[in-house]
């Protein structure tokens, strides 16, 4: 069993200047290969919708098809079709375009987040997802029963070994969740958007990044110190930590 740690989308932004990939996971598990977030699919770097076209012009996405997830699900030694479960952090079209590249997979979801998808508020939330992710028509299963508590985090417990658990973080989205998944003695836990793309948090003003990525970044922090037992993720990292990753 393990937790391999795949960058399946690169942004280069002129400003600001970053340079980061967003984080997908790939977890061994007893129901095999277990995908945390997507990243980007096939049909997003080679025929990607006007608005995942403008995002990638905003951003500067590298259009590499070998960072799609199912490239580098066979590069990790499996065959795409193994993979029969997908859990979604958020549905924002760089976390969960690769959808159609497995359409076998059951997509685990917390249900205000496919609310908000299919019926979105405003313009924001207009702008947000990529429906063209959508409409193969997923084979979704929805969460939205809070059913226990990881550490003092309310949770939604997924029926997988090892443990996997989404945490409900609202605010970047309508059903944004982090991810934790047991990791040996510790634990990985993936916070995506709610936490911002790691060192950089100075660089915007404050109100700035709680109207992006939402509220939760002084309580994620003092976790971590108060847990360093468990290895926190955001949804994008810069790329020298996937560079570590891949020769540590
Ligand atoms: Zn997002």
């Amino acid at each position: 069993m393990g937790i391999h740690i795949l960058n399946c989308v690169s942004m280069n932004p002129l400003w600001p200047r970053w340079h980061v990939g967003g984080v997908s996971l790939l977890v061994e598990t007893d129901e095999g290969p277990v995908l945390v977030d997507t990243g980007l699919g096939l049909q997003d770097y080679d025929h990607p919708s006007r608005l995942v076209l403008f995002y990638i012009a905003a951003t500067a996405i590298a259009r590499d098809p070998e960072r799609s997830a199912i490239r580098q699900v066979v590069r990790c030694g499996w065959q795409p079709e193994k993979v029969r479960h997908i859990i979604l952090t958020h549905l924002h079209f760089d976390h969960a375009g690769g959808l159609p590249d497995f359409p076998q997979a059951w997509v685990h979801t917390y249900q205000p987040e496919y609310a908000a998808m299919r019926k979105p508020h405003g313009l924001v939330e207009r702008l947000a997802y990529n429906k063209p992710a959508f409409s193969h028509g997923p084979k979704w299963v929805f969460h939205d029963e809070i059913n226990a508590r990881w550490f003092d985090f309310d949770a939604i417990r997924l029926d997988f070994k090892p443990e996997i658990f989404l945490i409900p973080l609202p605010g970047h989205t309508r059903g944004h969740c982090g991810v934790a998944i047991r990791d040996g003695g510790g634990w990985l836990f993936l916070c995506a958007d709610a936490l911002p793309i790691d060192v950089r948090f100075d660089l915007l003003p404050q109100w700035i990044y709680r109207l992006i990525i939402g509220p939760h970044v002084p309580r994620l922090k003092a976790f971590a110190s108060a847990h360093p037992q468990v290895h926190l993720l955001a949804g994008h990292m810069g790329l020298d930590f996937f560079e570590k990753q891949v020769s540590g």
